[in-house]
């Protein structure tokens, strides 16, 4: 017998979902992370639980995801959302504004007409040539809070994570892949593990995966994005420009920060590009639009991340690529068993798209197991882990005292970010 039910190739956000969500229902993931866990876009994205507002008009199915899923990881993850709300601000584009409500109003996305004069006092940073204003259900979704939570999630229902540990390859028997060779970087080794079904959430990377099974002709549509840090809470809310999706059209505030997003230039090696120069100027432009003391205050830092989209046909227009999600079964596309590759989809909807997966695994493996997560709430790692358990795992004490005796303390919001990394190289 198998040790592992299934390998899930990547501890991003759609990975570490899937491996929950696989443990939950009772299944025993491994779950394999090249290098440390939301290394990858998951570590780097802009920071937004997607109210669907955005993709109300020109992507309804994605809107409408974007709108389930909101509701949902505001339940179930509590603690890693700041629930802030959003506006949309008319800035031009009049034209638009009939078009962006009826598109919520199809997509069933809750928004309400916000007075432009409320809208300044609420959010005085605001430019004051807004023409009009609509509050969406926007918040902040905290990557490293949500990805450790969600691991500790899979952990605590069996499942295991090995971070550091990267798939070199997959073992092949006939047209069947029956598991993975891996490289331990920290032990500096190689290995094989096997399972019944392998599930790549490799973000970017899946198409390497891919090619590792000898599946050539799916081809990835990367496109990088950059965004621009203001070291400065501009707002308290989330603030969208009202118009057709675009670049540089949203201004997150994650933490004591305002995040300038995003751009779209398409890639070839997602290990391997440059944030383009001119996107600090661009990013400058479009965010003082948005807020004018961008301007006087500046950028503190850029980063970047790659989405890798489904390309429809020969669309690689990226605005209009689909923001949904797809999952391949290349028993069915390639004739290659046991394996399958998720593609696409949001931070806001990893939970959905494992969901989707873990359906396929459980059918192929005839387990008639109903998934759990869209009504369990998830652990909060601050709670789970106590000193005690910290002492056990071999943390010096010295460090143990400094971490609980800063509670409550003028530090503690720069605390609780450096223990959620202690928690997380204490679990896995
Ligand atoms: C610029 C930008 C901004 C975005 N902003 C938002 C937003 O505000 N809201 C939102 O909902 N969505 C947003 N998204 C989309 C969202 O970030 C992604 O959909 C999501 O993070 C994808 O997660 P993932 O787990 O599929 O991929 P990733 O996070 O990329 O994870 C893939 C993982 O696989 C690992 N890996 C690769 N190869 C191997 C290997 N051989 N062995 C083991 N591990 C391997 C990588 O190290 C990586 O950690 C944004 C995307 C971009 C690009």
């Amino acid at each position: 017998m198998k040790k592992y039910d299934a390998i899930v190739i990547g501890g991003g956000v759609t990975g570490l979902a899937v491996a929950y969500d696989l443990a939950s229902r009772g299944l025993k993931p491994l779950l394999l992370e090249r290098n440390d866990l939301v290394s990858g876009t998951s570590g780097k994205y802009h920071g937004l639980l997607h109210s669907g507002a955005r993709y109300a008009v020109n992507d309804p199915e994605a809107a409408y995801e974007c709108a389930v899923e909101n509701k949902i990881i505001k339940e179930i993850a509590g603690h890693c959302v700041e629930d802030t709300g959003g506006y949309f601000v008319l800035l031009d584009e009049e034209e638009y504004y009939d078009e962006f409500k009826r598109g919520c109003k199809e997509n069933q996305i809750p928004i309400k007409d916000v007075d432009v004069g409320e809208a300044l006092r609420e959010e005085p940073n605001l430019n004051p040539n807004v023409k009009a204003v609509v509050e969406v259900q926007d918040a902040v979704l905290y990557a490293y809070k949500f990805a450790v939570s969600l691991g500790l999630a899979a952990k605590m229902n069996g499942a295991d994570i090995r971070i550091y540990n990267e798939v070199i390859g997959l073992l092949k028997e006939g047209r069947r892949i029956v598991g993975v060779k891996v490289f331990d970087k920290i032990n500096n080794r190689m290995y094989d593990e096997e399972a019944d079904v392998t599930v790549v959430t490799a973000g970017p990377w899946s198409e390497k995966i891919m090619n590792m099974a000898n599946i050539q002709n799916v081809k990835m549509v990367l496109t990088a994005g950059t965004m621009a840090v203001v070291p400065h809470r501009l707002s308290k809310r989330v603030i969208n420009k009202m118009r057709i999706p675009s670049d540089g059209d949203i201004v997150v505030p994650y933490g004591n920060n305002s995040i300038v997003g995003t751009t779209a230039y398409v890639i070839e090696d997602p290990d391997n590009y440059t944030i383009p120069p001119e996107d600090a100027e661009f990013l400058m432009e479009e965010g003082s639009a948005i807020f004018p003391a961008i301007k006087r205050i500046g950028f503190s830092r850029m980063y970047s991340s790659v989405r890798p989209l489904i390309s429809v046909g020969e669309e690689i227009e990226t605005r209009k690529i689909s923001r949904r999600y797809e999952i391949y079964d290349h028993e069915e596309l390639h004739n290659v068993e046991g394996l399958l590759t998720a593609i696409g989809g949001k931070f806001t909807t990893a939970r959905a798209m494992a969901e989707t997966i873990s359906d396929v695994v459980c059918k192929k493996l005839g387990v008639k197991k109903r998934c759990k997560t869209k009504e369990t709430k998830l652990p909060n790692p601050l709670e789970a882990l106590s000193a005690e358990q910290l002492r056990k795992s071999g943390c010096p004490e010295s460090l143990i005292r400094r971490i609980f005796e800063k509670k409550g303390t003028i530090d503690e919001e720069l605390l609780m970010s450096a223990l959620y990394m202690l928690v997380a190289s204490f679990l896995w």
